[in-house]
């Protein structure tokens, strides 16, 4: 049935011989995302669509470098870089404003098939959770360094001090800009797979590092302005982790800001170090507030 509206749909806008109008590539790229390069070369050959060549050639595909164990500041920095570029995300445009409107950070987790891959880039193994990777070489360097990790992912003993495991969750840190009305949708910058048996300081710790990347680097926050908050569902590790970086420093009772606060009974008046708040996800509130 989809490869029947596909068909139509290709029949439809298929208007320029010898050439592929953007419709078309688009259509070509998204067989060869969903279906793979198998169907597109199939369609390819029946429908005259855009071979894998012609696509890659027009479009330009943003990579997110997953993290192999905790994420650092040069995974951090490489994905802010891929996606964050006039290319790939418009500049915020902002006439009567010469400050830029600021972005909200959010973090979720995303189930995963628990199996192993092999990154070519890196030559290196993807899929160990980030809280036992480091109990391991991940980097591919013979077969007897596979056979070490096969055996600690074997391991039962849930003590032991070499055993490793799938990561059953990736948590995902994504950007999004509070003012943007055409360009809002949530970019990730971070994909780094768990086993959920990491504390809430633990995750602060790393959280920290992602803050600060987005902090300094060029593509950043002097590009697409600054993180003014960090949101997450009501998930106790994130809870934690939100209020550990967010409860450093009170905003200054003489600022114009201080002054309005001070009136306000009851609100939290603390900040991280650079003045970034938590918030939630606003569905949770709705859900506790509603059933
Ligand atoms: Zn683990």
């Amino acid at each position: 049935m989809i490869l029947l509206i596909l068909e139509r749909s290709i029949r439809k806008v298929y208007r320029v011989r010898g050439g592929f109008n953007q419709r078309e590539l688009d259509i070509s790229f998204l067989v060869k995302a969903i279906g793979g390069p198998r169907l597109l070369y199939a369609l390819q050959k029946s429908l005259r669509l855009a071979s894998v060549s012609t696509i890659m050639r027009h479009h330009r595909i943003p990579k997110l470098i997953p993290s192999i164990g905790t994420p650092n500041k040069k995974e951090i920095t490489s994905n802010i870089r891929s996606f964050f570029t006039p290319e790939i995300k418009p500049l915020p445009s902002f006439p009567n404003c010469s400050q830029l409107p600021g972005n909200v950070m959010m973090f979720d987790g995303v189930s995963l098939n628990p199996f192993l891959r092999y990154c070519a880039q890196r030559n290196a193994i993807l899929g160990l959770c980030r809280e036992h990777s480091k109990r391991v070489n991940t980097e591919v360097e013979s077969l007897e360094s596979l056979e070490i990790v096969r055996k600690a992912l074997a391991e039962t003993d849930k003590k032991s001090e070499t055993r490793v495991c799938y990561g059953s969750d990736a948590t995902v840190v994504a950007i999004a800009p509070y003012a943007n009305e055409k360009h809002y949708t949530a970019v990730p910058i971070v994909a780094s797979p768990t086993d959920k048996s990491e504390s809430g300081l633990e995750f602060a710790e790393w959280l920290e590092i992602v803050l600060e990347a987005w902090r300094t680097d060029p593509n950043g926050e002097a590009m697409y302005g600054p993180i003014w908050s960090i949101e997450s569902d009501g998930d106790g590790v994130f809870r934690l982790a939100k209020f550990t970086i967010c409860m450093v420093q009170e905003v200054d009772r003489n600022s114009p800001l201080g002054r309005i606060l001070e009136g306000c009974l009851g609100i939290n008046r603390y900040t991280s170090k650079h003045g970034v708040i938590p918030g939630s996800d606003l569905k949770h509130v709705a859900k506790r507030e509603f059933y």
